[in-house]
């Protein structure tokens, strides 16, 4: 198990105040705060060690250069994928879904097909298929929850038809916490011949990956959300689709030759990896990644399953908390509404003046809200440095709310 209190020695924001009150940071399925490691390791990028990569022919474009380059090992031991080449290095998981969009679903895709989701997609997981859908005649098959917010797996596998050409689900829920056996999704499209694309952004920051036992054809993830700098992610892609790839956005190093009437292509992963990149950001993403390492994700697992079961008991004791979704095996996220309190806005206002960090509105997620018959709710979600004591501190700051509102 974790020390959290040394865990919290690593994170310069958490010894800061907010309107006078300690910091509760519970808006990490936004976005994660970074430990000194990351900070630093961007310091010294710009400051030390910053040349553009893979062009230069002297020492600190070649130190960038293999720097950035090594950040595709460390992401292929984060995620267990065989192979570094198989690693995409990518701004995060919305231009990994985009350009598994655009970059092997669109050149296949004809009208008619279809591609199944879940209702409790995101919207970077569910917008590039729109795109289909509106320029190609794509058929979007939507799988809904049961009642209790839970993902029935059958219900995904038995929707599969011969029509069906790709399958993209997310591996836990932004809004609900919702947990989705992938790999159980990817045994059978797998028998069936219908490539997975998992959508890892939430699930990659609360739990360990190994899209080798999943099975999965793509799986992207975002760097922010795994206490990495903004604008960095990456996206594993399998073998076969790997060959399949077509190119996505031109220019940079995804080229190998461009003349006036003819082009080539660099290999896989390159092809997919246009202009210059996010150099300093993705080294960061290396350093963040082999922070977790070393701490060890089922570590991380651990920890956030206490709090998640601690932030159930007491949050259930309020009952006139609205928390949308209690799968039995969700992560820490808890999506909630207030009986008789106004908008989830005010309810985040309120919690704001005691420190702490909410996340209010739809959450890039407006089916899954039409699906619950509401606009928008407040979110609690938690990361590796939260506590116990910062879950009774967002209750006693809940219990004002609804003495102020109901
Ligand atoms: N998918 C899920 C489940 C998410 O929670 C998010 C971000 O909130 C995304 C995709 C998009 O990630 P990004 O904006 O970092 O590309």
């Amino acid at each position: 198990m974790l020390d959290v209190e040394l865990i919290r020695k690593d994170f310069p924001i958490l010894n800061r105040l907010i309107n006078d009150k300690p910091l509760i940071y519970l808006d990490n399925g936004a976005s994660a705060q970074k430990p000194e490691v990351v900070i630093e390791a961007i310091t010294k990028g710009y400051s030390q060690e910053y040349a553009n990569v893979h062009r230069g022919l002297y020492h600190l474009s070649n130190l960038a250069t293999e720097k950035y380059e090594s950040v595709r090992d460390i992401v292929a031991k984060f995620l267990n994928a065989p192979n570094p080449a198989q690693i995409v290095l990518n701004s995060g998981t919305t231009e990994g879904l985009n350009s598994i969009a655009y970059g092997w679903a669109m050149p296949r895709l004809e009208s008619g097909d279809e591609i199944i989701l879940s209702i409790m997609e995101h919207h970077a997981n569910i917008v590039p298929w729109h795109f289909l859908r509106e320029k190609q005649g794509v058929i979007l098959k939507w799988i809904d929850l049961e009642a209790d917010g839970s993902f029935d797996e059958q219900r995904l596998i038995d929707a599969i038809s011969p029509k069906t050409k790709l399958i993209a689900i997310t591996h836990l829920s932004n809004v609900l916490g919702t947990k989705v056996d992938v790999k159980r999704i990817c045994q059978y499209a797998k028998k069936k011949g219908v490539p997975v694309v998992v959508d890892g952004s939430q699930a990659a920051a609360h739990m360990p990956v190994d899209v080798q036992d999943i099975g999965c054809d793509f799986y992207a993830v975002t760097g922010h959300k795994l206490y990495g700098p903004t604008g960095s992610g990456a996206l594993y892609i399998s073998q076969d689709r790997m060959r399949e790839m077509k190119p996505f956005m031109g220019g940079g190093d995804m080229i190998k030759e461009v003349h006036k009437d003819l082009i080539t292509y660099n290999e896989p992963p390159m092809i997919m990896e246009a202009g210059t990149p996010g150099i300093v950001q993705t080294i960061g993403l290396g350093v963040a990644l082999e922070y977790l390492l070393e701490i060890g994700m089922n570590n991380v697992a651990a920890h956030e399953t206490e709090l998640t079961k601690y932030a159930n008991q007491q949050l259930l004791k309020l009952n006139w908390l609205n928390i949308q979704g209690n799968s039995p095996d969700k992560a820490g996220i808890f999506s909630f509404t207030i009986e008789g309190a106004g908008h989830p806005h005010d309810i985040s206002t309120v919690l704001d003046k005691k420190g702490v960090c909410v996340r209010a509105g739809h959450h890039c997620a407006q089916p899954l809200m039409e699906h619950l018959g509401v606009t928008a709710t407040c979110r609690a979600s938690f990361g590796l440095y939260n506590t116990k004591a910062e879950i009774d501190s967002l209750v006693e700051a809940l219990k004002l709310c609804h003495e102020l509102f109901a």
